[in-house]
């Protein structure tokens, strides 16, 4: 194994609250040292990193990941998520189960395991709630575990059914494994395509009302109390939402929340096609306030991309017939620098607990997600002057982003996974 010395970055770790310049020596994969000078374990070769100018943060990891394999490869697959997710400076994703057959079945689990290994990034699987994500009988949920589910989901829907999501949550808190919810009444969506308000009107396209997704908040949060979680909320788009999940940590309910980026960045106003239509849709300029505060004081715990892709094809049948859904893998990071961090509203260490540390601690992955001797040498550094505008061009296989040409301050120098490059200077090794 390649041994490394990275120098003079500047190390972020949030678990310790440290911000320093210091030299990270890797050895076999792990951390063996964070400190000045050279650390007294370095005998023999091993290759220097000079990091000055940059940041050194925990593997950036990314829990909200449609890898769309198995069955819908045309629009991505294992490889090209993981390519794409390097390139944005993850070191870790976690998969849907919202593939074609979903991933309600542990042979399915291992089998999907097996196939991501060797790639350039850690890929993590998520498994669906209910079979076959009809949501009407309860998978195994405890074999599905055992096969090495992270999480369980039926993202895409949530589970409608209260009393078997009251079962799950239960299940759950005995396997210590999350429930993720993707919180939306289809009911009170109806035929809505984007946020209900002046924009849609004008546009004229049937909108989706905010109750859709407060509606199921609550009461998810309601069970999550009751049962005592694990509850993790997905893509929280409303200020409503955020105020629930405020009310919920203060009643010592065992819930998360994520947010993603276009939810911090755009509104409903911007919507001008295809590539600004996702679930839950784009909101006010209220609902994106409160999700920057949330973001700051500790409401909301995670940015994740929601990454969906879909084919060209697909996403040109126009804004009322193409299928929800936006890329992010490869624009995360400089959104959340551009948005967040240059606007003031997050510090550097927020970030890394947003990107890391909670995703980290949420998933279980006990040896990732800080910069300590011992942990895994899963790292990303940071070029935070870089200057540039999103390119029309992807390592993911879709492009349906809204972000291409949008001016972009920071983004990732380089991406190391078990304490190997796997991508540098806009390369990949
Ligand atoms: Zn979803």
């Amino acid at each position: 194994m390649p041994r490394l010395l990275i120098q003079n970055a500047l190390v972020i770790d949030p678990a310790r609250k440290l911000e320093k310049k210091l030299n990270l020596f890797i050895e076999d994969g792990l951390i063996k040292s964070v400190g000045t000078g050279y650390p007294g374990t370095a005998r023999g070769s091993f290759e220097i990193y000079d990091a000055s100018g940059l940041w050194l943060m925990p593997g950036l990891i990314d829990m909200h990941v449609h890898t769309r394999e198995p069955g819908m490869e045309t629009a991505e697959d294992l490889k090209s998520s993981a390519r794409a997710a390097a390139a944005g400076g993850f070191t870790s994703i976690l998969a849907m189960a919202n593939t074609e057959p979903p991933v309600d079945n542990p042979a399915l689990i291992r089998r999907l395991r097996a196939k991501a290994e060797g790639l350039p990034v850690n890929i993590y699987f998520s498994a669906a709630v209910t079979c076959g994500r009809s949501g009407r009988d309860l998978a195994d949920l405890e074999a599905l575990k055992n096969a090495g589910a992270r999480a369980f989901t039926d993202d895409g829907a949530c589970v409608a059914d209260f009393g078997l999501l009251k079962k799950a949550l239960r299940l759950a808190k005995k396997l210590k494994t999350p429930v993720m919810e993707h919180a939306e009444s289809l009911a009170l969506t109806g035929s809505g395509i984007m946020h209900d308000c002046a924009r849609a009107r004008r546009l004229k396209v049937p909108g989706i009302p905010r109750e859709a997704e407060v509606f199921m908040v609550l009461r998810d949060l309601l069970l999550a109390g009751s049962t005592g979680g694990p509850l993790h909320l997905q893509h929280v788009s409303c200020r409503e939402s955020a105020r629930l999940v405020t009310a919920a940590k203060k009643a010592g309910f065992n819930v998360t929340a994520e947010t993603c980026p276009h939810y911090f960045t755009l509104t409903c106003e911007n919507v001008k096609d295809a590539a600004f239509k996702m679930k839950p849709p784009l909101r006010e300029g209220s609902d994106r306030a409160a999700l920057k505060k949330g973001l700051a004081d500790g409401t909301i715990d995670v940015i994740a991309s929601d990454h969906a892709p879909h084919s060209a094809a697909e996403k040109a049948k126009g804004l009322l017939k193409a299928p929800f859904g936006v890329i992010g893998l490869e624009t995360t990071l400089g959104l959340a620098l551009t948005e967040l961090f240059y606007k003031g509203s997050v510090s550097r260490i927020r970030l890394a607990e947003l990107m890391s540390a909670n995703p980290a601690r949420i998933l279980g992955l006990k040896k990732k997600g800080r910069l300590a001797p011992g942990m895994d040498a899963d790292l990303t550094l940071i070029d935070p002057l870089a200057r540039y505008r999103v390119p029309p061009r992807f390592y993911s296989k879709s492009v349906n982003s809204p972000f291409v040409g949008r001016r972009l301050k920071g983004r990732v120098a380089a991406t190391i996974v078990g304490g190997r490059f796997v991508f540098r200077d806009g390369r990949f090794l």
